[in-house]
């Protein structure tokens, strides 16, 4: 239970919806002149050079933007570069010796692992060289199914440095996931690892990696393991795998030319995480994507050189891949990773972590930060987190009481926090403060950035009055957009375009890119995002967002966690239905229930009064942490479970279902 001055402290921010960047921050900032969003707009699309001139060119390009054909949009055309030689070899002079990557594995008696920026450079080049002996060519896909290993990044930055697209595949998906994304993507190439440490004890990785080549239809030439768990597991070889340690060794001193790729050329293919069904195999190209990932990274999360940027991301998801690898390292800082759970073997893991490295910078995502403030601010306070300078958060809305726990326990009320709206898709943030020249509003993600053309319409694609609840659009193209889903570019058109374009024209202006996010906007321009198109429920008419919903329930004291969804419901058409995890040392009891109810009347009125309450330990999440209303739609609504092996905790959903049917 919080103490009483504790308690005077957070009524005085539950009542604060504003906050200014810390004048400490913006001092500092990369960023801090208001007229930026001015100059972008007026400059636009002149004034993305910006972003391209964080990179190295080996040929600079004719045109910013080629927009002769919407929706498949060029940017940098005849432009030249190579993104590992950007993320590498430009940095050796000035920061050869400087740690690129501090790795933290999972067990605590294990040593860490710090890669200068040289050891980084010599050990892509060795990897390169061994694909290339291997007959890895330029444009052919490599398939990187691998953990939170140094090995990971490497490997990344080796396909890059040979022209080969890789496509990360997530460590925690199936065999079948492999297969699916391997066939997809006709790969003929797989890197993969033995296993990984999860909660103290050894993972199996290599099996199930085996059990997913089975799958794949065509010939796999090649197949490259990692081993992380030395003699704590003994796994199979097939004829055709290598030993990643033996090829590196092989090629000990190699050094490979960086390929001077077409600034449109395929950096990677990203499959999206799932939440809402059939994972999309996203392209992004060399250019456009780098020098996105790049500006991101310096405009919004602050990093310089010097920094320790930490986030806790895994790199099978794009915030790895844009803000794990490839923006920090291009702007030549330092990138943590760390294998492990949070809560491993203590909750204070990552505050430790923190503590240890100086970490500058801290981006996570809403699930860990509502697990933190459900664990309790005990676990940060017994560290010294004084080194952070600035917070960010992504994947999901975060509601304003988890904001301001994270505002005040992680960030000691002296750090901006950004709140960072962007997909899979979109290479890298699109709506979200550029902390050092924005106030914050916690609950909203911020006015879209600069040079970034969101607006929130209704139906009809009309953009809506502030305050009303309608759709999130991106009227004009951006450098760090997909170029297509991967040999589907019809596809393409029908999920993104489609919706609100004029699909015959050839005028961009006719063109709309449609994330299928429900959100609304402020009179500051400001847009807060409401959950997903699918998610968004009509209860008597009204259109009521998931998130406002969750929102007025966590802020009741106690509440750690919820999740709202629609039932069918004869009078209202949907009913809000609450699934509800309280905070540690909380009851699950008659008067929570009412208090939970009481608080949504109060926040949003009685037309959201939830007609059940069911408190359950756990929520059912994707692996990327997502809560998946899908599922619980279903339990509200008494139908069958569809498919469930996306999710991180399929048990969970079959606990709440014998809940609900008790209740
Ligand atoms: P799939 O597209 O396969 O269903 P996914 O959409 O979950 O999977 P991602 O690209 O990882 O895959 O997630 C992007 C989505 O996450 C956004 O469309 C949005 O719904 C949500 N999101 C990300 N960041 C934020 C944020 N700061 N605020 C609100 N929602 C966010
Ligand atoms: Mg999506």
């Amino acid at each position: 239970m919080p103490e009483e001055q504790d308690v005077e402290l957070e009524a005085r921010l539950e009542d604060q919806e504003r906050f200014a960047p810390p004048e400490s921050f913006v001092s500092q900032a990369n960023v801090s002149d208001p007229s930026v969003y001015e100059t972008f707009e007026e400059e636009w699309p002149e004034c993305w050079e910006q972003a391209a001139d964080l990179l190295d060119w080996n040929e600079s390009y004719d045109e910013v933007l080629d927009d002769s054909n919407p929706p498949f949009y060029e940017w940098f055309t005849g432009g030249e570069l190579n993104a590992s030689a950007n993320c590498l070899d430009r940095h050796l002079d000035e920061r050869g010796d400087e740690a690129a990557i501090e790795w933290v594995g999972e067990p605590t008696d294990e040593e860490n692992r710090t890669y200068t920026y040289e050891e980084l450079h010599r050990e892509v080049n060795e990897f390169a060289a061994a694909l290339r002996e291997m007959g890895v060519g330029e444009d052919d896909i490599v398939t990187l199914y691998m953990p939170m290993v140094p090995e990971l990044p490497i490997a990344m930055l080796a396909c890059a440095r040979i022209g080969a697209p890789h496509s990360v595949v997530f460590a925690g998906f199936s065999a079948d996931a492999l297969a699916t994304r391997m066939n997809a993507a006709d790969s003929e190439y797989l890197v993969t690892c033995d296993g990984y440490y999860r909660r103290g004890d050894p993972l199996e990785h290599k099996a199930k990696a085996d059990e997913g080549l089975a799958g794949v239809e065509h010939e796999v030439s090649d197949v490259v393991v990692v081993d992380r768990l030395g003699d704590d597991y003994d796994h199979p070889m097939g004829e055709n795998h290598t030993a990643y340690a033996d090829l590196v060794e092989e090629q000990a001193g190699a050094e490979v030319d960086p390929v001077s790729r077409d600034a449109e050329d395929m950096l990677f293919l990203m499959y999206t995480s799932g939440t809402t069904g059939e994972p999309k195999g996203v392209k992004h190209t060399t250019g456009g994507y780098l020098s996105w990932s790049a500006w991101t990274s310096r405009a919004v999360l602050d990093i310089k050189p010097d920094d320790t940027y930490f986030c806790s991301a895994d790199i099978g998801w794009i915030t790895g891949h844009s803000y794990i690898v490839y923006g920090p390292l291009a702007l030549g800082t330092t990138t943590m990773m760390y294998e492990g759970t949070p809560d491993y073997p203590e909750k204070d893991r990552l505050w430790e972590i923190v503590e240890e490295y100086e970490a500058t910078q801290l981006y996570t995502a809403p699930t860990a930060i509502r697990a933190f403030m459900k664990w309790g601010s005990e676990y940060p306070d017994q560290h010294d987190l004084s080194s952070l300078r600035l917070l960010g958060t992504v994947g999901e809305p975060i509601n304003p009481k988890a904001w301001k726990w994270y505002y005040k326990h992680i960030g000691d009320e002296s750090c901006p926090i950004i709140d960072t709206w962007w997909q899979t898709e979109t290479g890298g943030m699109m709506v979200t403060t550029l902390p050092g020249v924005k106030d914050m509003k916690p609950g909203s993600a911020g006015p879209p950035l600069p040079g970034v053309d969101a607006q929130i319409v209704n139906a009809q694609g009309d953009e809506v009055e502030p305050g009303e609840a309608g759709y999130l659009t991106v009227q004009k193209p951006w450098p760090g957009m997909l170029r297509t889903l991967y040999n589907n570019d019809e596809r393409y058109i029908d999920e993104y375009w489609a919706e609100y374009s004029d699909t015959d024209s050839d005028d961009p202006d006719d063109w709309v890119y449609f994330p299928e996010d429900g959100a609304k906007i402020d009179e500051d321009g400001y847009i807060t995002v409401l959950g997903r198109v699918d998610d968004v429920l009509n209860v008597s008419g009204h259109r009521l967002g998931t998130m406002e919903i969750e929102s007025a329930i966590v802020g009741v004291e106690g509440v750690a966690e919820a999740a709202v969804v629609g039932g069918d419901h004869e009078m209202k058409g949907e009913a809000v239905y609450a699934y509800v995890i309280t905070e540690d040392g909380y009851g699950e009891d008659e008067e929570m229930r009412d208090r939970i109810v009481e608080g949504v009347e109060d926040a949003i009125g009685p037309i959201a009064r939830p007609e059940q309450v069911v408190f359950t330990p756990e929520l059912p999440k994707t692996r990327s942490g997502k809560i998946m209303r899908r599922l619980l739609e279903d339990v509200a609504n008494g139908e069958d479970l569809g498919d469930t092996s996306t999710l991180r905790n399929p048990e969970v959903v079959r606990e709440i279902e014998t809940k609900v049917a008790d209740d």
